[in-house]
């Protein structure tokens, strides 16, 4: 019989919910052997239970394992603080995985784009802790610790080594942040010369020059490591190299379980139009197979990953896009063209 895992769903805000609808569908078509367990964060989850995480969606995490979300709101400049940093937190999601690759049939200045953001999760600038120190006086605290910089390098060092990845390139600006970013420098070399990894070709790189790097020739990089915001700022830009934010997926992966989701945020501007290319989401479910398939060695999920993975593959070479891309699908149009191409 074939062994189903049970996977939270969280919709998120936005266009959250129209491409969770994308790739249920698809996920269907395919047969999966995914079972979807639904639970809600975000603006949805205030208006439903009046917290924007209830204990319930981080506690079905916990209980699974693997979730696939959709993206959360948060309010600029005002009211509750980030559902997506409290997320990773709490779960102690400390490592983002955002692979950015070119895609046949999505012309981009660049043809060969093959990197990835490793991006640190949990602390930084992220850490939430600003003070009004006197009227018109404000601060914001960058944290540090050996313990995440030393873990998120580890991570980086085995994914490199497992992946078959040659370099590692640290983005930093320890010229400035002597101390923090210093401290992220220091993890990295030695998680490098003690992890045994000195095979893995590593570099570091100011974090101003390496995005003029990145622009003019994003086919030098491999891996990209480094902090929460660098790593924030940094997936959009590559996003930017590839075709846009709706061709982007991502994980977070951590102690608790591995969380799955799009780079992009809910595109207010799109939401409810049913125009919102599903691509990245569809994606992010497409890695959340591979781990599957990896962590539970099950079959069918690396079959299903590969058929779709063909099949979007097939639909972009036939120039079957969204308006995002240059095409004129919406977004369930662009399952069906997936769907109409899923190999056997
Ligand atoms: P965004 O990623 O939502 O949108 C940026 C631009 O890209 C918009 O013009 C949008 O229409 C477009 N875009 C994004 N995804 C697209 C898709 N799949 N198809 C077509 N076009 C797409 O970023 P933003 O506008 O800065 O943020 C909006 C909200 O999302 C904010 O509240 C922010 O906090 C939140 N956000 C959430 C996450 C997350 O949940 N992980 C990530 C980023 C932003």
């Amino acid at each position: 019989m074939t062994q189903q895992h049970t996977v939270v769903l969280i919709p998120g805000d936005g266009i959250g919910p129209e491409v969770s609808e994308a790739v249920t569908r698809l996920f269907t078509a395919v047969e999966a052997p995914i079972q979807f367990e639904q639970h809600h964060a975000g603006i949805t989850a205030l208006a439903e239970s009046g917290e924007v995480l209830p204990a319930t969606t981080t506690e079905a995490i916990r209980t699974h394992r693997v979730a696939l979300k959709g993206p959360c709101t948060t309010p600029v400049g005002k009211g509750f603080t980030s559902v997506n940093v409290a997320l990773r937190k709490q779960l102690d999601l400390y490592a983002a995985v955002r692979p950015i690759r070119s895609l046949n049939g999505v012309p981009t200045r660049f043809s060969d784009v093959d990197l990835v953001v490793l991006r640190e999760n949990t602390e930084g600038l992220y850490s939430g802790i600003e003070n009004v120190v006197t009227e018109g006086v404000v601060t914001s605290l960058k944290v540090a610790t050996e313990k995440a910089c030393r873990r998120i390098a580890d991570y980086g060092f085995a994914y490199a080594r497992e992946r078959g990845r040659k370099k590692i390139t640290v983005m930093h600006k320890a010229n400035i942040m002597k101390l923090s970013d210093g401290l992220f420098l220091r993890c990295a070399r030695e998680a490098r010369e003690q992890g045994g990894y000195t095979d893995v070709e590593y570099e570091e790189v100011i974090i101003d020059a390496g995005c003029m790097k990145l622009v003019q020739d994003p086919t030098r990089f491999d891996v990209l490591l480094m902090e929460n915001l660098y790593g924030d700022v940094i997936s959009d830009l590559c996003a930017g190299l590839v075709g846009g934010l709706g061709v982007v997926p991502g994980a977070n992966f951590g102690t608790a379980g591995a969380v799955f989701e799009a780079v992009h945020g809910s595109a207010p501007d799109i939401a409810g139009k049913g125009i919102a290319n599903p691509l990245a989401f569809i994606m992010s479910g497409v890695m959340m197979l591979n781990h599957l398939a990896e962590s539970r060695r099950d079959t069918a999920c690396q079959k299903a990953s590969e058929r779709i993975k063909t099949a979007y593959n097939q639909a972009l070479a036939d120039g079957q896009k969204t308006g995002d891309l240059g095409g004129s699908l919406n977004t369930l149009g662009f399952v069906d063209a997936l769907i109409e191409r899923l190999p056997a």
